[in-house]
């Protein structure tokens, strides 16, 4: 069965009095994130539902899945129908892209429960008190009965488009399809789920996305003739090269030990021990990678990197810029989140004799 997102974008965020889908957050806005956690949690196609900026925001996103887009209506009911009808698949999963930080996890468990029962919506136990005041009466409402509806609201495609088509209008899918078809089933929604709304939600999106941990590293190798010279990625031409048992790019190595320091897991010498001989020789852009790839793995992205270079010979500056991009190039980030500089030492220690090259540096990373 395939799963179609109906990523609904045409909001007016007329409670956050600025334009929340639209306005960048951390390079990328809540309907790029959005797409993203739909895609990661399993929908084969996707219907974006527009109105006003919201169109020129989707026509500037690389969509990786089939996809249309379609106006929005007057009310989010209308929205919805919209998107429905130009939907295909067997299965619908409804979204708003103001919670642009559900998990795909969320999304999948929605859209295996819509498989297995025909629904699958996300909610949220009420764990505060919750009190309905009368006039001169308070009473206090059983917790056990109240959720948070949350999107996504998955169902079967063609009973929420007899649910849109007979049930008029309401803020969320599971009332309307509820009138049809019962109640649906319910998949535990999360916090982080939140839909952007106000001003204070913005703050604690941009908290959220704000760097959670920083690392440090520090290398150095021994220069030799007889070998090559990498550093941060890229060859430079010199009569001498870094002794290792990789290819001994000390700025990547560096750069690698920040990157596992700020996640907690370790350094390059426990991950890819120079006792192995798979690492022998191995470009460093490879492990590069790698570490990259443990970082994705846990909904993190490396965010920052400031590195220092301590070196006599050779002068780096003619090649500042390519190995800024090649780093960058590697972690998936933009070129403007790396920087590197060199320094020399006055003809002083080790470095300054020319008898090796020194890196240290520092690492970023956020959530996702
Ligand atoms: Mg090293």
């Amino acid at each position: 069965m395939n799963a179609c997102g109906i990523l609904l974008c045409a909001g007016t965020s007329s409670r956050m009095g600025f334009d929340k889908l639209n306005t960048p957050l951390c390079g990328k806005t809540a309907i790029e994130r959005s797409m993203d956690a739909l895609i990661a949690g399993g929908c084969d196609s996707l219907v974006f539902v527009v109105s006003g900026e919201s169109e020129r925001t989707v026509a500037a996103l690389s969509v990786p899945v089939p996809f249309s887009v379609v106006q929005g209506g007057e009310q989010r009911t209308d929205s919805v129908r919209n998107g429905l009808n130009a939907a295909s698949g067997e299965i619908a999963v409804i979204h708003d892209a103001a919670r642009c930080f559900v998990m795909p996890a969320t999304v999948k468990a929605s859209i295996e429960a819509a498989k297995q029962y025909g629904s699958g919506v996300a909610a949220l136990p009420v764990t505060d008190t919750v009190v309905r005041l009368g006039d001169g009466t308070i009473e206090t409402l059983d917790r056990n009965t109240l959720f948070r509806m949350q999107t996504p609201q998955t169902f079967r495609m063609d009973q929420i488009r007899t649910a849109y088509e007979t049930g008029g209008s309401a803020t969320d899918d599971a009332t309307l399809y509820a009138k049809l078809f019962g109640v649906p089933h319910f998949v535990l929604g999360s916090e982080e789920n939140r839909k952007l709304t106000t001003a204070t939600d913005w703050v604690w999106a941009l908290e959220r996305l704000s760097p959670s941990a920083y690392g440090i590293g520090f290398d150095t190798h021994r220069l030799v003739e007889g070998r090559k010279l990498y550093l941060g990625g890229v060859e430079i031409p010199f009569e001498k090269g870094l002794l290792g048992h990789s290819d001994a790019d000390v700025l990547l190595h560096a750069i690698m030990d920040a990157i596992l320091g700020a996640m907690k897991l370790g350094d390059i010498g426990k991950l890819f021990p120079d006792t192995d001989l798979k690492y022998a020789g191995i470009d460093s852009r490879v492990l590069l990678r790698k570490v990259n790839e443990m970082v994705q793995k846990r909904d993190m992205v490396v965010s920052h990197i400031d590195a220092t270079v301590i070196c006599e010979r050779p002068k780096l500056a003619p090649y500042r810029t390519e190995i800024e991009r090649t780093i960058a190039a590697d972690l998936g980030i933009s070129p403007g989140e790396v920087s590197v500089k060199a320094t020399t030492t006055e003809g002083m220690n080790d470095e300054g004799k020319g008898l090796c090259i020194s890196a240290q540096a520092i690492a970023s990373v956020r959530h996702k």
